[in-house]
């Protein structure tokens, strides 16, 4: 089984800019490139998960710098940011748009720019393609249920929440920090998830995620040969810290392992929900 789908290379890296590590989730790699887009008018727009009311998610067209800051960080919830896609075109008249997506919506937008049904004069002003890497996601009241009822942190007063070392942690803007087992949040996975099998995004052009380096730095696939020019870019503007991903820890075994993992348990899934008659993806 492949674990990470097609790529170039393999890095670790973080932004160089302060204000974005500040805000970003791991090393602001995807804030980092939006930004460093807008300002070099490689982009003109790019699509985001805003953060709303009670840390939901919501997609959002940004045109600015500060746009993109405000809605880093991770959400643990939809934002089906591929759903703007056509208003950034058609009422932002953008000509070079930047998409960042789970690997689920990466898939989406890899198959509208090759069958662009519906998505004509739209799928040749996609200029970046992101992803980040995913395990599972829930709806938003599954992550309320978990941020309020198991960590007892007021949706409104959410900070910041990430998954890692084996728990689910919520921030709060007031300094506590609460954290969930997992075991604990695995009824609220949204049930689509259990029939996926992309952990790394393996079709965007760039794929970043947390796993693989660390604290404060992403793990980055470089993927096509436009993500590579990108990144290329970006190291010669100096705002990205790159490490060979052989330097770091825990590495690229890690990834393999969680992939493989991920993989392998919902492809279980695929085949006892075929046996049953119900939907899967192929
Ligand atoms: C549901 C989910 C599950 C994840 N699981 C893993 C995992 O198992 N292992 C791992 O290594 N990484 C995982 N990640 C990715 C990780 O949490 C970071 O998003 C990634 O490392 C990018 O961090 P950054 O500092 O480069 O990005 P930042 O600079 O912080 O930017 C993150 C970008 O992602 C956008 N975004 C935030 N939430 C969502 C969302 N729900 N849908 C679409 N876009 C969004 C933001 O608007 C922002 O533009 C997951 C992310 C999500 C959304
Ligand atoms: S697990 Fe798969 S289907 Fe679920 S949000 Fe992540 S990429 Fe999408």
């Amino acid at each position: 089984m492949n674990p990470f789908g097609n790529y170039k290379t393999v890095i670790s890296a973080r932004a160089t800019d302060k204000e974005i590590l500040k805000k970003a989730q791991d090393g602001g790699i995807v804030s980092a490139a939006y930004i460093y887009g807008l300002e070099s008018k490689l982009l003109d727009g790019v699509i985001v998960a805003n953060t709303e009311d009670g840390f939901n998610a919501a997609p959002k067209v940004a045109t600015t710098p500060e746009e993109v800051l405000n809605a880093a960080g991770t959400k643990y919830t939809v934002s089906p940011n591929v759903s703007v896609l056509k208003d950034a075109v058609r009422e932002y008249a953008l000509e070079k748009v930047g998409i960042v997506g789970t690997p689920c919506q990466v898939q989406a937008i890899r198959k509208l720019i090759k069958y662009p049904m519906g998505f004509r004069h739209t799928d040749s002003k996609i200029a970046l393609v992101m992803g980040i890497f995913c395990m599972e996601n829930f709806s938003y009241e599954g992550m309320k249920a978990i941020v309020e009822e198991y960590a007892g942190i007021r949706m409104d007063d959410v900070l910041k929440t990430d998954i890692g070392k084996g728990k689910f942690w919520v921030y709060s803007k007031y300094g506590d920090v609460k954290s969930v087992k997992l075991k604990d949040t695995h009824m609220y996975e949204q049930k689509s998830c259990h029939i996926c099998t992309d952990y790394t995004a393996e079709l965007a052009d760039i794929s970043t995620g947390s796993v693989g380096s660390p604290d404060g730095w992403s793990t980055i696939f470089i993927r096509t040969e436009k993500g590579e020019a990108y990144i290329n870019k970006m190291v010669e503007a100096g705002v990205l810290e790159t490490k060979n991903i052989d330097d770091v820890k825990p590495g690229l075994d890690l990834v393999q392992k969680l992939s493989l993992q991920k993989k392998e348990k919902n492809e279980k899934e695929i085949v006892q929900r075929r046996e049953l008659g119900l939907p899967v993806p192929y």
